[in-house]
């Protein structure tokens, strides 16, 4: 099995990347570029079949989300394109025929390329090159809300 990659985020900007073995659990990692050492927590983050369950970084709950890759937007445009294109009369039924096959074709290779992650609510961390279980859910805003609300109330209390 190859290393479980986590990326880790301070908010939308990439702060740094490491590669844990998820069977070994190593105690702390050294984080690339900053060679900082952080502690993981692996009580309660892993399930039975040693699937990551929760956050190995900050403990925090998981959401599971589909990567696209970037070929995506273009097989939209060129799509969009194709079809204004026939609307228009600009192409002959031909050259829309093959247009839309190769649209089709690009397509169904992204949907084998596709991979899915996942992505710590509490921390942006990003967890990839590991198995990831069924019972996973997709980003839930509700669940989002109510965490940041959890996150900000010792805050509200200090000032
Ligand atoms: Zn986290």
């Amino acid at each position: 099995m190859p290393n479980m990659l986590v990326e880790l985020y301070e908010g939308k900007q990439k702060a740094g990347t490491f590669e844990v073995n998820v069977e070994a659990q190593p105690t702390t990692v050294v984080v690339d570029p900053s060679q900082n050492e952080i502690f993981l927590k692996w009580d309660s983050t892993l399930d039975d079949s040693k699937r990551i369950r929760g956050c190995i970084v900050c403990g925090g709950d998981l959401y599971k989300e589909q990567m696209f890759p970037q070929v995506t937007g273009i097989v939209i445009v060129l799509a969009f394109a194709g079809a204004v294109a026939g609307i228009l009369g600009l192409v002959t039924t031909w050259v829309m025929l093959i247009a839309m096959s190769v649209v089709l074709i690009l397509d169904i290779l992204i949907l084998f390329v596709v991979k899915t992650r996942l992505s710590c609510y509490a921390c942006n961390a990003q967890f990839s090159q590991t198995t990831i279980a069924q019972y996973h859910k997709q980003w839930d805003p509700d669940k989002a809300a109510q965490l940041k609300r959890l996150s900000e109330e010792p805050d509200s209390k200090v000032h």
